[in-house]
């Protein structure tokens, strides 16, 4: 697939501003830099694309403010500077924005809001009804409430999953980095910009080497996860240099700039990839090697007879992964059953469940519609 093709099919992006672009490299928020976005994204705006941005910046507009040099190493300072930081950000966008006549919207998402099915669909429905109304969405994760365990940990892992959120068709890093190099170009002069990546395989994620900025999170190995996500939903990512002037434009009139990578062409839909890449597995489901050949070779769902054993506590409607003897993970799901269910009714026939128990959720154990491979 050529940029142009990819471009022509696009209509609701993905935008995703990193700390290093907002800050022009600095120590503080670049007004400079919030117009140039702001006048790259209401023209494409103007040209009917619709744009989520998630930003990234409050920690960093947090440490300016504070006079911090180096980020701050606990997570309560973290998360102050966030919270100091996250109005300054929004402050910026809204001046920028309303002088090209755009309003902007502040979303704040944890990995929680989004693992629950019920706060997932209204997150969504709030984007979309934000987008329905002409409004540009900004996320960021919401750093005041989040502990290790419920935190995405990067916006760029936040901007896939948000692609799938919103159901968008690209997905756009704007970095400090021209794209995805062979080498490291900060290393190498020899290192070349690789224009197109169909597939990104485990050796460019060793590769890639983790930041070394003082302010950013994620380095390449972020990007390369996000691209690999949004890949999986069936949406290309474009990774380009948000420090170049006119960059969004250039991307949406299919110039060959910065890193695109391309889509797989079996898309999971959107809540296949909720469930692979969002929801924190609860417990595992150990299965005999029959079952395992019937959901990985034709796409059954889990019965009952299948289950040897299970790991771990947990509910009716959590995610579980699905080992096989060797306790090699190779599917993932969400669980009809309790494990204390589970327990009772493995290795029985589906017509058995209801006398053991008492009572029936349904056949399966997990529904092949719950049910993702990975
Ligand atoms: N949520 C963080 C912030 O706004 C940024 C996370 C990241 O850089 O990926 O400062």
């Amino acid at each position: 697939m050529t940029r142009k093709t990819i471009m022509n099919k696009v209509h609701r992006i993905v935008l995703k501003v990193g700390s290093q672009v907002l800050t022009a490299k600095g120590k503080s928020l670049s007004q400079a830099v919030f117009d140039r976005l702001a006048r790259e994204i209401s023209a494409a705006k103007k040209k009917g694309y619709e744009v989520v941005i998630v930003s990234s910046g409050a920690i960093a507009a947090g440490m300016s403010r504070l006079g911090f040099l180096e980020k701050p190493k606990t997570i309560p300072q973290k998360q102050a500077a966030a919270a100091i930081g996250q109005s300054a950000l929004m402050w910026n966008y809204e001046r920028a924005f309303t002088g090209y006549g755009e309003k902007v919207a502040q979303v704040l998402l944890t990995r929680d809001d989004l693992s629950n099915r019920r706060r997932y669909l209204n997150a969504r429905n709030t984007l979309l009804t934000l987008l329905g109304l002409g409004v540009i969405p900004i996320i960021n994760e919401n750093d005041t409430v989040v502990v290790e365990e419920i935190k995405f940990g990067d916006n760029d892992n936040l901007s896939a999953l948000v692609t799938s959120l919103v159901n968008a068709d690209l997905l756009i890093i704007l970095s400090d980095i021209d794209g995805l190099y062979d080498g490291d170009p900060r290393l190498s002069k020899d290192a070349k910009l690789i224009p197109l990546v169909r597939q990104v395989t485990a050796e460019m994620e060793k590769k890639a080497s983790g930041t070394l900025s003082p302010i950013s999170i994620g380095g390449m190995v972020t990007k390369l996860q996000a691209a690999r996500k949004a890949a999986l939903f069936g949406v290309p990512m474009i990774l380009a240099n948000g420090m170049v002037e006119g960059i969004i434009g250039r991307i949406f009139q299919a110039e060959d700039v910065g890193t695109l990578f391309t889509s797989e062409v079996n898309k999971l839909n959107s809540r296949k990839h909720w469930i692979a890449f969002t929801l924190e597995p609860q417990g595992r489901i150990i299965v005999d090697n029959g079952a395992k050949k019937a959901i990985l070779q034709k796409g059954k769902s889990l019965l009952p007879s299948g289950v040897l054993a299970t790991e771990g506590e947990f509910s009716l409607g959590d995610p579980v992964v699905l080992v096989d003897l060797q306790k090699e993970e190779f599917a993932k799901g969400l669980s009809n059953y309790g494990s204390a269910e589970i327990n009772k009714i493995k290795g029985l026939k589906t017509t058995e469940v209801e006398n053991k128990l008492g009572y029936k959720y349904g056949d399966e154990i997990i529904h092949r519609d719950d049910l993702v491979v990975l």
